[in-house]
This record gives structure tokens, C-alpha cells and sequence, in this order.
């Protein structure tokens, strides 16, 4: 997945152990971020570069949805270095506008949820949060248009009740923050009590 080291038939990750263990651990469990007011704690077990950026790219890029087995089991294994979970209702993946779920074929965030969900024993909830508007990505747009390139693209399903729940919302990379908070802020203003964020990755800003 890296080095192009060939991996043995019977190996279940797509990565060589020296590969794994050069990759850039955030190294911290959920903490607060004041730029995240609505997110009460984050989690991200990797920075951004090397190994774990080739990585995701191929993940989101280059149609290879099985990734999300070796890049969820090594999210999963750097979350359970930090000790026990606050207790969560569901596990909420940001969600992906259906007309570009149907180009990628997939919304990659969403199958590292359900490695999440098998892992931590969770339900994995697709039906709460909808991307309702087509947004440009905010990987190419500069700080001050992430702020309102996302008003409006989300909502929350108006069938579902949420009310006093604790969600777990599950994103791939995090750079400002603009969408876990953004989702996290419509969340809470249906009610819902507590929501942690976890992403693969944070890059540098
Ligand atoms: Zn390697």
C-alpha cells in the first residue's frame, strides 16, 4: 500500500509492518478544540502525510473501497490506546451528496464507520444526516469560503428523533474542521445531547 513491499497471500492488511510503524500517530485520545465548539471531544490517530496520506488518497480516489478494512483497523487500534469510550448511541458518518456517492461509487467515510461500528460494537446510522446541496470539496477551496461553501448542504432526516442522543460522527480527513462542526451544529440543534468526533487524519493547516 506503501513501500510496494508484496504482502504474504494470507495478510489482511494492505500495509507492511515496517510501513505501519514509520506511519505519523497523532498520539493524544479526544481532546476539546476551541475552533469546534459543537464537538465536545476529537479524535484523529494520524497527521496527514506520508504513508496515511497515499493511503487515503487511493481510498477516496482511486476506487479501492477495501481499504477501508486496513485504514479502519488501524484507526480502531490507535482509538484503543486511549483507554474506555464515553458511551455513544450511533455511530454517524458525514454523509456524502447521493449524485457523488453515485460517481465514486462509495462514501468512504461511511465504510470507516462500519469498520468502526464492528469494532467498538456500535450502531452505524446513515439515515440521520443528509448532504442535501452538492458543495464543492473544501480540500480545494481557501479558509474563508470552507466557512460558507457548507451552509445549508446538510441536514438532519426530519423522521428521525435524536433528541438526547450521543453520536459519534466519523470523517476521514480533518483540516479546518468546517464540516464535522457544521454537522455536529445541526445535530445539536435537534436535540441531540453529546457528539464526539473521530477522523483518520488531521492535516496541517
Ligand atoms: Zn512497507
Amino acid at each position: 500500500m506503501v513501500c510496494e513491499t508484496i504482502l504474504k497471500e494470507e495478510s489482511t492488511a494492505f500495509i507492511c509492518e515496517s510501513c505501519k510503524k514509520d506511519l505519523k500517530r497523532y498520539g493524544r485520545g479526544f481532546f476539546r478544540a476551541a475552533e469546534l465548539p459543537y464537538i465536545d471531544g476529537l479524535f484523529a490517530a494520524f497527521n496527514y502525510i506520508d504513508g496515511i496520506e497515499t493511503a487515503i488518497h487511493a481510498f477516496k480516489f482511486k476506487n479501492q473501497p477495501r481499504l477501508s478494512e486496513t485504514i479502519g483497523g488501524l484507526l480502531s487500534e490507535e482509538l484503543s490506546k486511549y483507554g474506555v469510550l464515553p458511551g455513544f448511541d450511533y455511530i454517524v458518518p458525514v454523509p456524502m451528496h447521493p449524485r457523488k456517492k453515485r460517481q465514486r461509487g462509495y462514501n468512504q467515510s461511511e465504510l470507516i464507520a462500519r469498520q468502526l461500528g464492528e469494532f467498538l460494537n456500535m450502531e452505524v446510522r446513515t439515515d440521520i444526516l443528509k448532504k442535501t446541496r452538492y458543495t464543492r470539496p473544501q480540500s480545494k477551496l481557501k479558509r474563508n469560503d470552507r466557512l460558507h461553501n457548507l451552509e445549508g448542504a446538510f441536514s438532519v432526516s426530519p423522521d428521525v428523533f435524536v433528541e438526547g442522543k450521543r453520536i459519534l460522527l466519523v470523517d476521514d480527513v480533518l483540516t479546518t474542521g468546517t464540516t464535522i462542526n457544521t454537522c455536529a451544529k445541526i445535530l445539536k440543534d435537534k436535540g441531540v445531547n453529546m457528539i464526539y468526533g473521530i477522523v483518520i487524519a488531521i492535516a496541517e493547516k
